[in-house]
């Protein structure tokens, strides 16, 4: 059974219901939940002024649905009231017609979660809404706080009471717990006490406010619907992609430290932060963002050709085709074909319906895991010298298996070529990352690696090629921690940088 929450939906009670049964399966379910794969963080949408604003924001979250399959929720508001439904599993399984039908209003946000902090539980699904002493405050994050415990206690003292075990709560309570006299300044004020990460959607009964941290860690753009005769609706999302289902035209990124509002008087904005070094996710080009999504002022496609075609020029080696991991190898393995003129082939076959639950009586799921993701073209790969090219290589498992698969499908000789610098060190801005010590390259050379993975040969794109692929004429300035463990915040968890001892 599937259940939603719903909170202030007209006609329904604010419980969690179970709404409708899913098919009836045999069998044990197993979750796949890879562990050899960085994780997308979150997404998120906000939507002013429009008639069917929960359908809307339904379509933008569809678009926004590699950023996280665990739950989603939309909320909205008609002036008045403010409704709620979120529930887990992907956007299509959980927003219905009927349940699309229980969100009215003119405003709405929306979320759809991969769980870095905070249990992943319907409790934590977002959008979050809190009855504040500033009124009623739906929110919806993508990212992660790192000076959560200090914020928290000290609000917890000052007689806060959490719903959530969720990061994105706390702001809530901080605007809730401000001593500012408008919401606007509440907003600002409580933005600028927290640290880390975050693109931010909220909504109260009758405005919508979109912000970035400081940093800007993570993308968030703001784009605009024509509305023959009526004023104009105006969008946000993590990734313009979820505009062009909208038929919006994106206006333009929202800008670290900026604070956005929505209202009947139109759109304003503040800097509630300034002075501080952009370091927008540079893992954001790599692998999250869609392709043909825009983010921080550049086309992801053309960040990833680049990586591949510099990837080429950096360890060229002699083959016959150059073959993606797919999806996310796929742009930068064209880039490194054209620029190297070895031909670009399909070698191996994603299977897309392949969902988060997999049936299967026996427990050998996690054996299965690759091979049920990924088959060889055996025609295109037998007698070849083949280059793969793959975004990351986290503990190597994965990689081995594909290196092996490529091998038995009766390629003469297995390349393997990495999008990006070798992964050292873990994430705390929001990506689901291992520790130090479980991360290959933080423990073993490239050789050693090499050797783990059984490829004839391994290199990694340079961390100046990689800057150099994302440079354009913004001067956007980008985290690399994940490649050089030098955070460009203060807070880091000891734990999570120790290296391990253990060898391959
Ligand atoms: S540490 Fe890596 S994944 Fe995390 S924000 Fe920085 S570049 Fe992105």
């Amino acid at each position: 059974m599937s259940r939603l929450l719903f909170q202030g939906v007209p006609g329904v009670a604010d419980i969690s219901e179970s709404l409708r049964a899913q098919s009836t399966v045999h069998g044990s379910r197993f979750t796949i939940r890879e562990a050899d794969t960085l994780h997308e963080e979150c997404g998120v949408v906000a939507i002013y002024g429009h008639p069917h604003a929960a359908r809307e924001a339904y379509l933008s979250l569809y678009a926004l649905q590699h950023r996280g399959q665990e739950s989603a929720g939309i909320a909205t508001a008609d002036g008045h009231r403010l409704a709620n439904i979120k529930g887990m599993g992907l956007v299509s399984e959980i927003f219905t017609d009927d349940v699309l039908a229980k969100l009215p209003g003119r405003m709405a946000i929306g979320h759809t979660r991969y769980s870095t902090t905070g249990d992943s539980a319907l409790l934590n699904a977002q959008p979050i809404r809190v009855d504040s002493t500033k009124g009623l405050i739906a929110i919806a994050h993508n990212g992660n706080l790192v000076n959560l415990g200090n914020v928290r206690s000290r609000l917890e003292r000052d007689g806060a009471y959490f719903q959530t075990t969720s990061d994105s709560e706390i702001i809530v309570q901080l605007i809730a717990h401000s001593g500012a006299g408008s919401l606007v300044d509440a907003i600002a004020d409580s933005l600028s006490q927290v640290e880390g990460a975050f693109s931010i959607v909220m909504m109260t009964r009758d405005r919508i406010f979109a912000a970035r941290d400081p940093h800007g860690f993570r993308p968030l753009s703001m784009g605009r619907m024509k509305n023959p005769g009526g004023s104009d609706t105006v969008v946000f999302a993590s990734e313009s992609c979820a505009f062009d289902l909208l038929r919006a035209e994106f206006v333009r990124d929202i800008l670290p430290g900026e604070l956005v509002m929505v209202s009947e008087d139109g759109v304003t904005s503040r800097q509630y932060a300034s002075g501080i070094p952009q370091s927008s996710c540079i893992f954001e080009q790599v692998y999250f963002a869609r392709p043909d999504s825009r983010i921080f002022g550049r086309w992801v496609q053309e960040s990833r050709d680049q990586m591949g075609r510099q990837l080429a020029r950096e360890s060229g080696v002699r083959a016959d085709v150059v073959v993606p991991v797919p999806d996310s190898g796929v742009t930068a393995a064209l880039g490194y074909a054209e620029e190297a003129g070895i031909p670009f082939r399909f070698g191996l076959i994603r299977n897309h319906y392949v969902g988060r639950t997999f049936i299967e009586p026996e427990q050998r799921v996690r054996d299965f895991g690759v091979r049920l993701k990924l088959n060889p073209v055996h025609n295109l790969l037998a007698g070849k010298r083949v280059i793969l090219i793959d975004d990351s290589i986290i503990r190597g498992t994965t990689s081995r298996k594909i290196v092996r698969m490529v091998r038995g499908a009766g390629a003469t000789e297995v390349h393997l070529r990495i999008s990006c610098p070798p992964t050292i060190s873990p994430c705390f801005y929001g990506v689901d990352t291992p520790r130090k010590h479980e991360l290959i390259a933080a423990n073993h050379s490239i050789e050693e690696i090499r050797h783990y993975i059984e490829a004839d040969s391994l290199a990694y794109l340079s961390l100046d090629g990689l800057l150099q692929s994302v440079r354009d004429e913004y001067h956007v300035g980008y985290c690399t921690a994940c490649y050089t463990g030098a955070y460009p915040t203060q807070w880091v968890d000891v734990e999570d940088i120790l290296p391990a001892a253990a060898a391959l």
